[in-house]
């Protein structure tokens, strides 16, 4: 058999393998090495030829962007100065120690470039495996990460596998995201002030039907406006916070345009009303702009739950229930007494691994990452649910915010239709990530040496 009919071959056995279940993806190379006697790092490249065959042949979707690179390995590079391992990607040639200065010398030694690599040659694809959601959302969505170590997906890859055995997990989603800006004021008095409030408030009709007119674009919709008094030194200081629902859109850009447009229309009112004022400008730090707070209103909101009965959880999981809720409880407990307004464990590195993958805007997940942990039991049942109050995202290439042809590549791959669907699909994997986590952690088998 010619070599290239032999890797064929190869292939071939490894997908009927990896479809047949018997084989975690994870696994392929050291299947290749042992089974096929394909040596490293030959292995590490048709290890991720199978995966991404694989991944088309379960989606029907095809690779055209995430390409596999010509070597998708790690070598061992050594300063002996040091006497520190340099691990480089086979393609860079810069062999330089960046501590001391001195060149590295390779070794025999090489490693995946990140495990379950399945392309992309600046960001490393890893495959985490499918999940199933039910709920808002029906569907199956496969997993792409761009995570940085390898640990992550394969955590990842194993929550999902356990929880679709389960049904898959429940979602909610809201139907519309959120963007907000705010216009702040200060007074020299309650009574103008207080002046300024009404006549605001009875012009807000009129001022919002202008400002859903500059909203049109992405279809956005001014649909609360906040009033907060605060006082201090003398100062009598009013927020106006304006907030917007977005349906498949971000609509940051959109509701400050809008909010511009709200001041400057504001100040004429106010002239001509004689109240006096001693500021009015956009006052950025109460809409929440990437402030962590519990009161933030960026984004959508997402959770996602497994619902377990107590003896399946035993028999199937192999924990015991109660272990395991009281592991969530320290945990969950353990980061309000450091002062955290949201838990964001794993949540808070596979959060910003899906939007490396999908790479839409905003490119900081900053508020996205906002999570919450919640366990408990309802009638005989383990409710387990992580809930993400902010998820913010446009997933359409837009004057919002371009996304190149690899992410919206990735969008496709994993079948990713709508912002809903997004929110859905994150909102699922960190399920999976910190159920997975949460078990090995009550089975007192992580970081156990
Ligand atoms: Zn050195």
């Amino acid at each position: 058999m010619s070599n290239q009919k032999k890797e064929h071959h190869v292939i071939q056995e490894c997908i009927k393998e990896l479809k047949a279940g018997n084989l975690p993806p994870w696994k392929l190379e050291n299947e290749l090495l042992s089974k096929y006697g394909i040596n490293e790092p030959e292995n590490f490249r048709i290890a991720a030829i199978c995966r991404q065959r694989f991944i088309e042949e379960k989606t029907g979707e095809k690779f055209k962007y995430i390409a596999i690179s010509e070597k998708p390995y790690k070598i061992n590079y050594l300063c002996r100065k040091d006497e520190f391992i340099w691990a480089l990607d086979a393609r860079d040639s810069f062999f330089k120690c960046s501590l001391c200065g001195s060149k590295v010398e390779a070794l025999d030694q090489y490693g995946p470039l990140v495990e379950n690599y399945i392309g992309g040659s600046e960001n490393y694809y890893s495959y985490a495996g499918r999940i199933k959601v039910k709920g808002d959302i029906e569907k199956e969505f496969t997993n792409l990460l761009v995570y940085g170590t390898g640990l992550g997906p394969i955590g990842v890859t194993r929550g999902c596998f356990k929880i679709n055995k389960l049904g898959g997990a429940i979602v909610r989603v809201s139907e519309y995201g959120r963007a907000a800006r705010c216009n702040g004021y200060i007074f020299k008095s309650e009574k103008w002030r207080s002046q300024a409030i009404d006549l605001i408030k009875s012009n807000l009709p009129r001022i919002k039907v202008e400002m859903n007119k500059k909203m049109v674009e992405f279809s956005g919709n001014v649909s609360t406006v906040e009033f907060k008094r605060v006082e201090s030194q003398g100062d009598f200081i009013l927020y106006v916070d304006y907030t917007a629902d977005f349906k498949n859109f971000r609509g940051h850009g959109d509701i400050s345009k809008a909010v511009g447009y709200a001041k400057k229309e504001i100040e004429i009112r106010l002239r001509k009303a004689g109240i006096e004022y001693e500021l009015s400008v956009i006052a950025q730090g109460y809409d929440g702009d990437l402030k962590p707070s519990p009161q933030n209103k960026r984004g959508r909101y997402a959770s996602a739950e497994i619902r377990v009965s107590r003896t399946v959880f035993k028999r199937l999981l192999k924990v015991d229930p109660q272990k395991f809720i009281s592991f969530v409880k320290i945990d969950r407990i353990g980061a309000q007494e450091l002062g955290c307004q949201f838990y964001s464990g794993m949540g808070g590195e596979i959060i910003p691994a899906i939007y490396r993958a999908v790479q839409v805007n905003p490119r900081s997940p900053l508020v996205s990452s906002f999570q919450n942990i919640y366990t408990e039991t309802e009638n005989n049942d383990v409710v387990y649910r992580v809930e993400l109050p902010n998820i913010e995202v446009g997933i359409a290439s837009s004057r919002e915010g371009l996304i190149p042809p690899g992410g919206r590549e990735a969008l496709r791959i994993m079948g990713v239709n709508t912002a809903r669907e997004f929110a859905a699909a994150v909102a699922a994997q960190v399920l999976a990530g910190e159920f997975n986590l949460a078990l090995e952690i009550s089975r007192g088998k992580l970081y156990s040496s």
